[in-house]
């Protein structure tokens, strides 16, 4: 059982300004944690910010996750692509610094045409430099494995290895373990032990303290089936158990999740939020319970002790 709660929290829209809206929604819905664009995240204009916008954010209390662009991808044989990608997350990261965040999330991308060796290597040349760049205070960058369509580079927990090497593990590299695709791409996180199945297989290959952030979305489709539709939390085909034992699950201890689940106003995004703090508070209930047990099996050990030394001694 994890003895660091998680932050419980959102992505927020931010129109009113970054610090001023996100932070108004976060507030509205209950998030404990942030995840914001910096700029359009179907784009690739790079958004220059307003300090005092930023300062709004730096001086919450609240965990603050950048997500990059969509277009981003490291692996794509297009040069022109790969440029952009290379500048887009450059910028987020710098955005990233300004705003006090602690992550900024990029999909892992796709080889496309190329072969998957190819797109490593190139990984390897030009977005290892920029993690050797990074200041002391930058966010770590954070991958987050996709549904699984196409020529994905990284989709299943394992293919996590082969990046991690290509980026000579760096300490700056984190995950964002979106459940939502992992569960599409075949991690049955309903089944008997697969969370735990797929956090222990996490943390074998990329090890301890690089989980640093959770999407936390249902699924509308089946486990298996590849595609990347978002659901509130309890009505896809994850449900809600499997977000409890994600909590409880040691490499989870302290790891923000982020919920990304439809709505296109903050109630239905409360209620996902209040769906995980319930399953947190139950998790910590179930916990102090074992305790309280144990102990209590403690102090009847050391009852049938004391009955023994005294008729040991009665002798
Ligand atoms: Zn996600």
């Amino acid at each position: 059982m994890s003895t660091q709660t998680s932050p419980i929290g959102a992505h927020v829209p931010v129109a009113g300004g970054l610090g001023t809206g996100g932070l108004k929604y976060a507030a509205e819905i209950g998030a404990e944690a942030v995840q914001v664009f910096v700029s359009n995240p179907r784009g690739w204009a790079l958004t220059a910010g307003k300090p005092a916008e930023d300062a709004l954010l730096r001086a919450s209390e609240l965990p603050v996750y950048v997500h990059a662009s969509y277009l981003v991808n490291f692996g794509s044989p297009n040069a022109d692509t790969l440029e952009k990608s290379l500048e887009s997350v450059a910028h987020a990261l710098e955005r990233g610094t300004a705003i006090g965040a602690r992550g900024v999330v990029v999909h892992t991308g796709s080889a496309v045409s190329q072969p998957v060796e190819a797109a490593m290597a190139q990984i390897r040349a030009r977005v290892l430099p920029l993690l050797e760049a990074l200041p002391e205070d930058a966010p770590s960058l954070l991958l987050e494995p996709m549904a699984g369509q196409g020529a994905m580079l990284c989709a299943t927990v394992d293919q996590l290895g082969p990046y991690f090497a290509a980026l000579d593990h760096h300490p700056k590299l984190g995950v964002c373990l979106d459940t939502c695709h992992a569960f599409a791409a075949g991690h049955d996180l309903t089944a008997d032990q697969g969370v735990k199945l797929t956090l222990d297989a996490l943390v074998a290959t990329v090890g301890e303290g690089r989980l640093r952030l959770v999407h936390a979305n249902d699924s509308k489709d089946v486990c298996g089936s590849r595609k990347d539709r978002h659901e509130n939390i309890g009505r896809g085909h994850i449900g809600e158990r499997p977000f409890a034992e994600l909590m409880a699950h040691p490499a989870a201890a302290g790891v923000p999740l982020i919920i990304e689940t439809p709505g296109r106003s903050a109630e239905p995004h409360k209620t996902d939020i209040d769906t995980l703090k319930r399953l947190r508070a139950a998790n910590a209930e179930k916990a102090k319970d074992a305790e309280d047990e144990a102990f209590e099996g403690e102090e009847s050990e050391k009852a049938g002790d004391e009955d023994r030394e005294a008729r040991s001694s009665g002798d």
